[in-house]
């Protein structure tokens, strides 16, 4: 006997067999936590189920993986988007101690209660959209108290909001005022201390950094590199997004899980991606809002075959997004992806982005992180900036929203 059995759903697989992989009349039978049996509905093995759902012809996809965000952080930044709307660059206020800065400082003041108050309803917000897998970094800590605060509150907020949480260690986003101009020492004190301290508490699923001329040199992250695969860690990187660094060919030769950004990635960087299969990151929030106007290269990278995520990037400064939802309309809109590749972007893709092969797609086997959504059409989900049209979310097997009516 099955847990729950889904009948009469459009279901959205996203297997690699056509650009949705859709079902339009399907049914999936959810035993364990785990997806047992999906496909057309006149095929289902006779077995009967405790709970059965009629869909009524409802849309149902994965449980969305949200794989690029900084939701863990305290203050708020808007006058800086005031001084950028009149004329100032990103650099310029970064430069006179705003941006990440301005963040780290919020954050070094409150204490785990008040950052988790802060970032627990941003969490909510994704998961009321139908995200069930979320990747949150540190990184605005840049000392080893607040670094690995954020990473507990990280872990405990995805228990509160009954998301996975993946968590990546961001040590290298920006050098801190006490280390200014003496990056290589921050980094010596970032490989020596924090990291093997946020390894001891089991805090890190990867290693992140930030590949700019305002952040680490290509030389340093290749340093901090060597370091996390000497722990067995994973990287990622935010790569050629304001200049091209040689960041996505960087990351590659780490055999990295993702590049992410990659605005001015070059073909070369690109072929190297392709090469090591690591995905490519595409945040058009951060896109948005920098009112950057050089498009990541996404013909090179559809060419050439790097799985494509997308991600909203949450972030207090540059990516005030905080709608996955938002993050796939934007995708389309900005990047001209087609919205079949967006919300591959956001399941299958989002789940390679992380190094996750049990979910993102639905078959048989797989966590049955699920979502059901009134919608018509597949397009529908990544057509519309709100509202929210998810009925219904499922994570391992358990639904936590009831049915809307
Ligand atoms: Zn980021």
């Amino acid at each position: 006997m099955w847990d729950t059995l889904i009948r009469r759903a459009h279901l959205l697989t996203f297997d690699t067999g056509s650009p949705y992989g859709s079902i339009r009349r399907g049914a999936l039978a959810v035993q364990g936590g785990r997806i047992a049996w999906v496909g057309p509905d006149d095929e289902l093995p006779a077995n009967s189920a405790r709970e059965e759902i009629d869909a009524g012809g409802a849309l149902v996809t994965p449980g969305l993986i949200d794989c690029h965000t900084h939701l863990v952080h305290a203050g708020q930044r808007a006058r800086e988007f005031e001084r950028r709307l009149a004329g100032s660059t990103y650099e310029e206020i970064a430069r006179a101690g705003g941006g990440i800065r301005a963040t780290v400082a919020a954050t070094r003041a409150a204490d785990e209660e008040a950052l988790l108050a802060a970032s627990l309803p941003r969490l909510r917000a994704l998961a009321a959209e139908g995200v069930t897998t979320v990747e949150v970094k540190s990184g605005y800590g840049l000392n080893l108290e607040t670094e690995l605060r954020m990473l507990r509150v990280a872990r405990r907020m995805g228990h509160l909001a009954g998301v996975m949480v993946r968590t990546s260690f961001l040590g290298a986003h920006a050098v801190p005022e006490e280390f200014a101009g003496r990056a290589d020492a921050y980094l010596d004190f970032l490989i020596a201390e924090v990291l093997l301290a946020a390894v001891r508490e089991g805090l890190i699923d990867a290693v992140d950094a930030y590949c700019e001329p305002i952040a680490f040199s290509p030389a340093q992250v290749t340093r901090l590199f060597g370091a996390a695969r000497k722990l067995g860690l994973p990287v990622k990187l935010h790569a050629d997004q304001r200049s091209d660094q040689g960041g996505a060919a960087l990351v590659a030769s780490f055999g990295g899980l993702s590049a992410d950004h990659l605005e001015y990635a070059s073909p070369e960087g690109i072929s190297a991606l392709a090469r090591s299969g690591t995905a490519a990151v595409l945040l058009p929030g951060a896109f948005l809002f920098l009112q950057e106007t050089h498009l990541p290269p996404i013909g090179g990278l559809r060419r050439a075959g790097v799985p494509l995520a997308v991600a909203t990037d949450c972030n207090p400064g540059t990516s005030p997004l905080c709608s996955i939802l938002g993050a796939v309309a934007l995708a389309c809109t900005l990047f001209r992806l087609t919205p079949a590749e967006a919300l591959a972007g956001v399941t299958r893709n989002a789940a390679a982005a992380l190094g996750l092969a049990d979910r993102g797609r639905l078959e048989a086997g797989l966590r049955a992180d699920l979502a059901l959504w009134a919608v018509e059409e597949p397009a529908e989900l990544a057509f519309r900036l709100g509202p929210n049209p998810l009925l219904r979310r499922f994570v391992a097997g358990r639904s936590d929203h009831a049915p809307s009516d």
